[in-house]
């Protein structure tokens, strides 16, 4: 018997048990893994014909607010059924309090 055993220790797979699980309204709750984020679904583009356009447009592009709550943000399901969601997501949490098709949705 030879003295060169392997030791046990932990896989070197790690499984995420409790991986945040998005309601899509057509597929059912999918693992986050299946969805792209997008970021902030309440942005919108300014006015192209105001004078300060070009500083709203840079503001449009690179700034953004980091809530610490509920935030509406844009999610693709590229391994579903290829639908933009618009989902409300607590940040401390995770917790989905909604998600629904962007094509539905009005902020
Ligand atoms: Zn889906």
């Amino acid at each position: 018997m030879s003295s060169m055993r392997r030791a046990k220790g932990p896989s070197p797979i790690s499984i995420e048990t409790n991986a945040m699980r998005i309601p899509c309204p057509y597929c059912g709750d999918r693992d986050f893994a299946e969805f792209v984020y997008r970021g902030d679904a309440t942005v919108k583009r300014p006015d192209q014909s105001l004078s300060e356009s070009a500083e709203l447009a840079t503001d449009y592009v690179y700034l953004r607010d980091n809530p610490a709550g509920p935030l509406e943000e844009l999610w693709y399901h590229a391994q579903g059924c290829r639908n933009w969601l618009v989902v409300c997501r607590d940040t401390r949490t995770h917790t989905i309090a909604s998600a629904l098709l962007a094509r539905d949705y009005s902020s």
